[in-house]
């Protein structure tokens, strides 16, 4: 049954459960278009509850029958569920219901992948597998009976029974339904074992199917990494006998947490060195331990609500952040994440999406798992973490650990017990929660008789829903320099409440060069008057790394903008201070490799919007095709150097210190390929016994348009492999000419390997497209045409990922009269589409209506 008007739902409407839930049992008899999924469950009523109504939700069902206290009854089949008149005490729902897996494409609820059954429930799935009162806030024990002769068959906890054809499986963490977890398959395993501080032995084992067998020993490294530093960072272990994790080829997101069964799409988990790349182990090993740090931080303490997905999900962010920085580089890590939170949570937050970190309504929750709620969220607790210190920090975390253990919590739980752990009043810091927007910070400076004052100034663009925004609390990290670059005041966290507010440094001998916003403090827009010179002298001097990282940054920037606009050359302070960086080796590799990068097409777009100009993509794109040119031509007598200096010789690892290496010299030989018509690159991809080093010569002969013959013999290579050939597909589109990309991502639309039924392959295709903004917005909108055209071909069978896709048209308030009009002819054909989708219906309107 689908809504007829879908739905808004409020955060202030939110009221207690009718029913609790004290146990529950269920049996699944497992068959690919007819499964039975029996269940007895104890409900009780809420003494909270001011309303005796009974609810189950229940989605995609056919009901076979229904008893309470074994007699049976007849309830009233309505939108989205199931009503029942019930007694008014303890009883016993018992149902059995009809599913049919395989035909499950949405790949919510139970689904078949390959053969093998799988689920994903969070958010709201387990309404597609039983009636139950789907929400986070009704917690219980499960136990589970698998009936199958498949020969293994998994759910969440322990298990109990196996034998011929079944397994039983008992979790006694109470849990709400969307960390319900069942898997069944022909599934290889890699085992291991843990002991956890407190001496108790914990079974860990990843499932594959066979033939990935070979690819799992770095997720398993990561696992047993990710459990020592939850002890030793946070004090928590790890709370049942075994630990599973599950690899599945069709999965809408990443990961997912659920109680000792996490399941993950293959392209998070396996990995080796042959197919994967240094970016995809580093990615593979954080999101391993995120959803590992899931255990506490979303399943022991979990959600009241949806409205609060970022308690668990902004907090465990944050965890999985700092890990990757012991684990690896921690300014290299903070620099990567600041890139992204700008390029997806900065414009996200820019548009006709954005959004609170707590949103106040939703239409369709899975809308919500956006960059704003993870990263912004995990943003907010690094702000909070700044302003009361770490050692309060962790008293605090020891403090939501003990008293809300076993609880669904809300953002205000969250902030009573920094507040009574600390004594500081967070009704300010509450705001970040709640009003959405990129602060703008504006600064100015004097300095007069040795003081020296800075004076902040905070205003946050309206955003839809939310005109009037109120002063936030923002923690602003200064350093001062000297005329000859050293540091004469340390960095020094300011503490901004006010809209306008000043601080002084005094007892200084000469004007200083203030480094602000050092390690990117506050997730705001610095607005600053800054000249060249002083970015120069900043990109040479800054203790910190981060900002270091950002005055090069800057500088290249400014150099573009007028390239663009004015059709300058390229500027040649840019290039002689990032030629110092390079040279400079001193200086962590994998930094050097990160300053070698440039503002991306999509960064320098709203650059010029924010400058009031309107962006031509294709302008972006030549001007940064005309800077790479210059570097590769000015560096020409270092580049060789250099990338002959940090060639690997060692046997391959994905450690922070070799991938630092290949991720500079790579660098180097992308810029190489623009002047040797791709030599190296040739060189390199001949003799690559790695994916990290195959790739980026791949990517090299395509910039030098010398890739004919390579991307035909990657292919014959790795045409058994599906997450190579994910690659092969998305480098083809995102560096190809933006003239045809359009032509190339509907060509790749056609070949035999092209599947809209996998979303990882849909992405690798049509999200390179999208994510390529000369090709994508060419003029005469081919690019939007195309899009639009599989978005409306996927909606009918996976909502939540063709909605997730629509972002690709957030930004089109941006563009000229002509692309406008040609992007909203196609947001109109898809909101015309008969039986659109309630995800995709939402996504469009809200980006169509800005
Ligand atoms: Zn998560």
């Amino acid at each position: 049954m689908k809504d007829a008007a879908p739905q808004k739902i409020y955060l202030s409407d939110y009221q207690v459960p009718n029913y609790l839930v004290e146990d529950v049992h269920l049996t699944f008899r497992l068959a690919p278009e007819s499964t039975r999924v029996l269940s007895r469950i104890t409900f009780r009523p809420n003494p909270e509850a001011s309303s005796k109504d009974f609810f189950l939700h229940g989605e995609d069902l056919k009901l076979i029958s229904t008893k309470i206290d074994g007699a049976a009854v007849t309830p009233d089949l309505v939108v989205g569920g199931l009503a029942c008149a019930v007694p008014d005490a303890t009883f016993v729902w018992e149902a059995e219901v009809e599913i049919s897996p395989a035909t499950n494409t949405a790949l919510e609820g139970l689904y078949m992948s390959n053969g093998m059954y799988c689920t994903q429930c969070e958010a709201e799935g387990f309404r597609k597998i039983t009636y139950y009162p789907d929400r986070p806030d009704v917690m219980s024990v499960f136990t589970v009976r698998i009936e199958s002769d498949l020969p293994v068959l998994l759910s969440n906890g322990n298990p109990v029974a196996s034998g011929e054809g079944f397994a039983e499986w008992h979790d006694p963490w109470p849990k709400p339904a969307y960390l319900f977890a069942l898997v069944g398959g022909e599934l290889i395993n890699h085992p291991d074992t843990f002991t956890t501080k407190s001496g108790k032995e914990v079974e860990l084992n990843i499932y594959v199917r066979p033939g990935d067998e070979g690819k799992c020993a770095f997720g398993m490294e990561a696992l047993k990494k990710s459990m020592i530093w939850d002890e030793e960072v946070y004090g928590r272990e790890y709370d049942l006998d075994i630990f599973n994790i599950v690899a599945v080829d069709d999965f809408n997101m990443g990961a997912m947490e659920n109680k000792g069964l996490n399941i993950f799409n293959s392209s998070c988990v396996l990995a080796s060195a042959e197919t994967s790349t240094d970016m995809n182990f580093e990615r593979i090993e954080a999101i391993i331990a995120h959803e590992y740090f899931h255990n506490w931080t979303g399943n022991r303490i979990t959600c009241r609500d949806w409205f609060q997905l970022c308690l668990k999900e902004g907090l465990t962010v944050y965890r999985d952040a700092q890990f990757t920085a012991d684990m690896r580089s921690e300014p290299v890590k903070r620099i990567e994440d600041v890139i992204a939170l700008r390029a997806r949570q900065f414009r996200e937050d820019n548009g006709p999406l954005a959004h609170p970190v707590r949103p106040d309504s939703f239409v369709e929750i899975n809308n919500f798992y956006t960059a704003t709620v993870y990263e912004k969220g995990a943003e907010l607790i690094g702000m909070l973490k700044t302003l009361v210190g770490d050692a309060a920090y962790y008293k605090a975390l020891d403090l939501y650990f003990d008293r809300h253990d076993g609880d669904a919590a809300t953002i205000e739980d969250w902030l009573t017990v920094f507040e009574e752990s600390t004594g500081r009043d967070l009704t300010q810091f509450k705001r970040w929660y709640e009003q959405a927007g990129t602060p703008r910070l504006a600064v100015e400076e004097s300095y007069e008789d040795g003081t020296f004052t800075l004076t902040f100034s905070q205003s946050t663009p309206p955003t839809p829903g939310q005109d009037q925004k109120d002063p936030r609390v923002i923690p602003i990290a200064v350093g001062l320099l000297n005329p000859n670059g050293d540091e004469v005041v340390p960095t020094t966290v300011l503490e901004m409440t006010e809209a306008t507010q000043s601080f002084r440094f005094e007892g200084l001998t000469a004007r200083p060069t203030p480094s602000i916003l050092r390690g990117f403090s506050a997730p705001v827009i610095l607005e600053r008057a800054s000249s060249n010179a002083e970015r120069a002298f900043l990109l040479a001097h800054d203790t910190d790394p981060f900002n270091k990282w950002e005055a090069g940054r800057a500088l290249a920037r400014a150099g573009l903008v007028k390239m663009i606009l004015n059709g300058a050359a390229p500027d040649g302070a840019y290039l002689d201070a990032v030629l110092q960086v390079l040279r400079d080796d001193s200086l962590d590799p994998a930094f050097r490799a990160l300053a070698l990068g440039l503002p991306s097409q999509d960064d320098l777009a709203q650059t010029l919007v924010d400058q009031g100009h309107t962006p031509d993509p294709q302008a972006i794109y030549e001007a940064l095709e005309t800077l790479k040119m210059a570097m590769a031509t000015h560096m020409q007598d270092v580049l060789p150097r250099i990338y002959a200096q940090y060639q690997v010789t060692e046997p391959y690892q994905p450690d922070a210190e070799q991938s630092g290496a290949r991720s500079l010299a790579n660098a180097a030989l992308s810029l190489i390929s623009r002047v040797d018509s791709g030599t190296a690159a040739q060189a390199q991809y001949d003799s690559a016994d790695n994916m990290t080093q195959q790739l980026a010569a791949l990517a090299a002969l395509l910039t030098a348009g010398k890739g004919e013959q390579a991307v035909a013999a990657f292919y014959e290579q790795w045409k058994e492999d599906r997450l190579v050939i994910d690659k092969w597909f998305g480098l083809q589109i995102s560096l190809a000419d933006p003239a045809n990309a359009a032509e190339v991502a509907a060509a790749l639309t056609q070949h035999p390997d092209f599947t809209m039924k996998n979303p990882n392959r849909f992405r690798a295709t049509l999200g390179a497209l999208a994510m390529s903004p000369a090709g994508f917005h060419r003029a005469d909108g081919a690019g939007y045409k195309l899009l639009a055209d599989w978005l409306i071909q996927l909606d009918p069978l996976n909502p939540q990922t063709t909605a997730r896709m629509c972002s690709a048209f957030e930004t089109w308030k941006r563009y000229d009269c002509d692309r406008q009009a040609l992007i909203a002819a196609q947001l109109d054909r898809i909101l015309a589409q008969e039986a659109l989708s309630r995800d995709t219906q939402e996504m469009v309107s809200r980006i169509r209506n800005a």
